[in-house]
């Protein structure tokens, strides 16, 4: 007999998402010529710009030949990626990484769902709540996180509420946690965490021996240039923090893959025996073991993002969705809706009239605005009473969007 790993069961998440897509599908089959607008993608829209594709496809070609064609590559990346990572998104802010510290991989997804194997399975897991929903279902997999109470909460798991009443900053625990995940900015608030925030977390983390596992996925859509774009502008945090970036949401690579994650050398945490040993090294282990690497092509690709007309058309994306998220922002403020985010990140966090529950909002909203976005209980217990919606769809559909919303009464 084989038996499953029943963590498995223990899983929540998909059940609703999966009932966001039905009830979606349900009212498409009612409302065949509905005109839906989808302000719930978590995806980008927009092409791969001209230069990135460039680079791409010449490295495509350089597959084709003899002398220029590659079969596995070192599982960490490639010098030429990792060596322009480091030149342009650490040297810059005066942070120094060797290229052993950079690993580059298909997601920053995978590597923030696979960081946990490498620490004890009975270490106490710190999570704000709502976040993206990877941090919690990883470490459900991997039994951290005792069974979900009839509130949603998982019995282990120490939840870090945040929301309007602490300014989307969560609080530190008031107990000794030893893994926290920060999302900054964060998906769904959409909020950002300060310098000063941040520093918080790492004399917490440096004081009780915990690790900090930092995700700055949407780093590039920060606006306000007071915040930190990397957890390692804040002093102290070699020390204790692992940060995962993506390609994705910058340069629109959600479905090229690419990715890297920074373990620095100095990161140590205890064996059985109480010695210090490097993450890194583990990290390294991980991925020889179990990644064979980034394809060439994809690699080259994320190269070309660096270059100056990369950088420049790059940011032309970001501009293009923030505009949107700016046209939202703006239309439910003056409409006289409470909404955060959609300054610093590509997501609007929306808080519901009074004694609406975000699950039945999906299906009022796409009643009477045929728009659909996401129910805030999706991202965590705290997330209820809350609705997010997204600046990746196209200009005038957004446009359109908000107009829907704004002339129509829902209480
Ligand atoms: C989209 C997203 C990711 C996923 O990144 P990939 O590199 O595409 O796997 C990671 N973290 C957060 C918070 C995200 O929203």
């Amino acid at each position: 007999m084989t038996k499953i790993n029943s963590n498995y069961l223990k899983l929540q998440g998909s059940y609703l998402f999966a009932h966001i897509a039905k009830q979606i599908n349900a009212f498409l089959a009612k409302n065949p010529n509905a005109d839906i607008i989808r302000l719930g993608i978590g995806d980008v829209t927009l092409p791969i710009t001209k230069t990135v594709l460039d680079a791409m496809h010449s490295a495509v070609d350089e597959m084709g030949k003899k002398e220029s064609f590659r079969g596995y590559g070192p599982e960490q990346g490639y010098d030429f990626l990792i060596n322009t990572i480091i030149e342009n998104d650490y040297t810059p802010r005066s942070i120094q990484f060797s290229k052993e510290e950079v690993f580059v991989s298909d997601g920053a997804k995978c590597d923030v769902g696979n960081i946990q194997e490498l620490f004890s399975t009975d270490s106490i897991v710190a999570i704000c709540d709502p976040v993206y929903p990877v941090y919690l279902d990883s470490n459900v997999m991997a039994g951290r996180t005792g069974e979900i109470k009839d509130n949603g909460y998982f019995d282990k798991i120490v939840y870090l509420p945040t929301n309007k009443e602490n300014g989307f900053s969560p609080s530190l625990p008031d107990t000794n946690v030893n893994l926290i995940y920060l999302c900054s900015p964060n998906n769904p608030t959409g909020t950002a965490l300060t310098k000063e925030e941040l520093k918080k977390w790492i004399d917490y983390a440096t004081k009780n021996k915990a690790i900090i596992l930092y995700d700055a996925a949407y780093r590039e859509y920060i606006t306000d240039e007071t915040l930190p774009k990397s957890i390692y502008e804040v002093e102290g945090a070699k020390k204790v923090a692992i940060e995962f970036n993506s390609f994705s949401k910058t340069a629109g690579f959600t479905g090229v893959r690419c990715a890297y994650t920074v373990v620095p050398k100095e990161l140590e945490a205890y064996t059985d025996k109480g010695e210090l040993y490097s993450v890194n090294k583990l990290w390294n282990r991980r991925q020889t073991t179990k990644f064979n690497g980034v394809p060439y092509i994809v690699q080259k690709a994320a190269e070309a993002v660096y270059s100056p007309q990369g950088k420049k058309e790059t940011k032309e994306l970001i501009e293009y969705y923030m505009t949107n998220a700016k046209i939202i922002t703006d239309g439910l403020t003056n409409a006289g809706y409470e909404v955060y985010g959609g300054v610093n990140a590509p997501y609007i966090w929306w808080k519901l009239p009074a004694g609406i529950k975000s699950i039945d909002f999906l299906d009022i909203l796409l009643e009477k605005c045929h728009v659909v976005g996401t129910p805030g209980s999706g991202f965590g217990p705290e997330g209820e009473g809350y609705f997010r919606l997204t600046a990746f769809g196209d200009r005038d559909r957004t446009i359109e969007a908000v107009k829907r919303i704004t002339s129509t009464k829902f209480v």
